[in-house]
C-alpha cells in the first residue's frame, strides 16, 4: 500500500467510518456511486473494485463491460451530512476508471483531463483553475422541486431567521469539513440565487471539487427542505447560473507563467496566446462547457452572461475577462461562459487544450474590447471582428464536430458518445412544443 492509502485506512479507523462511497463521473457529468463496507477499503486500493460498465451512460457495450474502479487516496473525505447517530460516519473516495486489463479507460472524464494535464506538463506548465459556481435554491412542494425561490420578494420579513444565509452557512460548513477552501460566498443578482467560489487549485482537484460541491449543495439544501439546482437558466427574464472559471498556468518552479509586469495588462505572451487559443476554439468549447439545451437560454444579452467572442480588461460582457490582480501569482484570465451543468473534467480539459493550442501555434490575441458589447450593433461587431457564441446546442455540436483540436482533447470515445447523446437531446428538444409557443400562437392562428 502507498503511504496515502495507508493514511486513508488510518482515517477510516479513527473516524469510525463504516461505509465508503466510491465516486466517478460519466460522460454527461453525472456522479456515480458504488458503496462498499469500510472493511473492503484495503482490497479496493490493491485490487480495485469491479463493476459492470455497460450500465453507465456512454461507457461500454455489454460484451466488454467488466471495468474496475481504482480509488485515488488523495480524495478521501468524510461526508458531513452522513454522520450517524451511533457515531459512525460515511466517507467518499473518487476513483479512476480502468479497463479490466488495467489500462485507463478512454471514456473516463478524469482520464481525459489527466491527458490534457500531461500535455501541459510536457510543455512545462501546470494548470490552476478556480471556479465560481452559481446556483438557485428553490422551495419544494410535496417532495417535488418548484421554481419558487425561497427568498422571494422578502415577504417573510418577519420570519425568525434568514433562511438563505442559514443554508449557505451550513453548505460552507459542510465544504469546510470536506477540506474545501471557500474564497467567497454571497447572494447573487437574482432572487434565490447564490454563489460560492472556492480557492484555485490544480485542475484535477478543482474538477473533483466541483463534482463534490454540487452534491454537497443539493444534500444540504435538501436538509433544509429546499432544492438546490445548477440548471443554467431556471427562470426566464432574470440572470442564469454560470460557473466563471479562472485559469492560469504555472511553471515547474511554481512561477505564474501568465504574469508579465511590463505588459499593459500584466499578461505574459503565453497568457495572451492561451487566451487567443480559447477565443479561436470558443464555439467548440461551448458544446462542452454549456452542454444542455437550457444552457443557451443563459447565453443571451443582458444578463451578465457572455454572448460574444471577445476579451476585456474592464467589462463583464466579454467571454474572457482579465481580472485586476493584486499580486503576480494572481495574474489570470476568467472564462465567463461555462455553466455548472457541464462535466467539470471535460470542461477543464477543453479549456486547457484550446489554450495550449494557442501557445503552440503562437496565436495572437486581438485587442481587448472596452465597451459594453451587448450594446454593439452587428455592423460594429463586424468592424471589431467579434463573433457570436453558438446560439443553441445544435450549433454548438456542429462547431465541435468541425474542431479537430477539441475533438482530440476529448478523445475519440468521449467525443463520439458525447456528440451522439447531445444530438439526441437536441432532436428531442426540437420536437417539443414550449409554453412560449402556446402563449404566442394558439389563439392568433
Ligand atoms: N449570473 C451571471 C452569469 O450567468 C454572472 C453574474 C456575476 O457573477 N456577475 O454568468
Ligand atoms: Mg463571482
Ligand atoms: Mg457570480
Ligand atoms: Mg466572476
Amino acid at each position: 500500500l502507498s503511504v496515502e492509502a495507508q493514511n486513508v485506512l488510518d482515517s477510516i479507523e479513527e473516524n469510525d467510518v463504516d461505509f465508503l462511497r466510491i465516486q466517478f463521473t460519466d460522460i454527461l457529468g453525472t456522479v456515480k456511486n458504488v458503496s462498499i463496507p469500510a472493511s473492503q477499503a484495503e482490497k479496493a486500493f490493491t485490487e480495485g473494485i469491479y463493476f459492470d460498465g455497460s450500465s453507465i451512460e456512454g461507457f461500454v457495450r455489454i460484451q466488454e463491460s467488466d471495468m474496475r474502479l481504482k480509488p485515488d487516496p488523495n480524495t478521501f473525505a468524510l461526508l458531513p451530512w452522513r454522520t450517524h447517530e451511533d457515531g459512525t460516519a460515511s466517507a467518499r473516495l473518487i476513483a479512476d476508471v480502468m479497463e479490466a486489463s488495467g489500462d485507463s479507460f478512454a471514456g473516463d472524464p478524469r482520464h481525459v483531463l489527466k491527458r490534457a494535464l500531461r500535455k501541459a506538463s510536457d510543455m512545462g506548465y501546470q494548470l490552476n483553475a478556480g471556479p465560481e459556481p452559481e446556483f438557485f435554491l428553490f422551495e419544494e412542494e410535496d417532495g417535488q422541486a418548484t421554481t419558487v425561490t425561497h427568498d422571494a420578494g422578502g415577504y417573510f420579513d418577519l420570519a425568525p431567521k434568514d433562511l438563505a444565509s442559514d443554508v449557505r452557512r451550513d453548505i460552507i460548513y459542510g465544504l469546510d469539513q470536506m477540506g474545501f477552501e471557500v474564497e467567497a460566498s454571497h447572494h447573487e443578482v437574482a432572487q434565490g440565487q447564490h454563489e460560492i467560489s472556492f480557492k484555485y487549485a490544480d485542475a484535477i482537484t478543482t474538477a473533483d471539487n466541483i463534482a463534490t460541491f454540487r452534491a454537497v449543495v443539493r444534500a444540504i439544501a435538501a436538509e433544509h427542505g429546499l432544492h438546490g439546482t445548477f440548471m443554467p437558466k431556471p427562470i426566464a427574464g432574470i440572470n442564469g447560473s454560470g460557473m466563471h472559471t479562472h485559469l492560469s498556468l504555472f511553471t515547474e518552479d511554481d512561477e505564474n507563467a501568465f504574469y508579465d509586469g511590463s505588459d499593459e495588462f500584466d499578461l505574459s505572451t503565453e497568457a495572451k496566446q492561451f487566451l487567443a487559443g480559447i477565443l479561436e476554439h470558443a464555439p467548440a468549447i461551448t458544446a462542452v462547457c454549456n452542454p444542455t439545451v437550457n444552457s443557451y437560454k443563459r447565453l443571451v444579452p443582458g444578463y451578465e452572461a457572455p454572448v460574444y467572442v471577445a476579451w476585456s480588461d474592464v467589462n463583464r460582457s466579454a467571454l474572457i475577462r482579465k481580472p485586476a490582480a493584486r499580486t503576480p501569482a494572481a495574474s489570470r484570465i476568467e472564462l465567463r461562459s461555462p455553466d455548472p451543468s457541464c462535466n467539470p473534467y471535460l470542461a477543464l480539459a477543453v479549456m486547457l487544450q484550446a489554450g495550449l493550442d494557442g501557445i503552440e501555434r503562437g496565436l495572437e490575441a486581438p485587442n481587448p474590447v472596452r465597451e459594453n458589447i451587448y450594446e454593439f450593433d452587428e455592423a460594429t461587431r463586424e468592424e471589431y471582428g467579434i463573433d457570436t457564441l453558438p446560439p443553441n446546442l445544435g450549433a454548438a455540436i456542429d462547431a465541435l464536430e468541425n474542431d479537430e483540436v477539441i475533438l482530440d482533447a476529448l478523445g475519440k470515445h468521449v467525443a463520439e458518445k458525447f456528440i451522439e447523446a447531445k444530438r439526441a437531446e437536441f432532436a428531442e428538444y426540437r420536437a417539443s412544443v414550449s409554453e412560449w409557443e402556446i402563449d404566442q400562437y394558439l389563439e392568433i392562428f
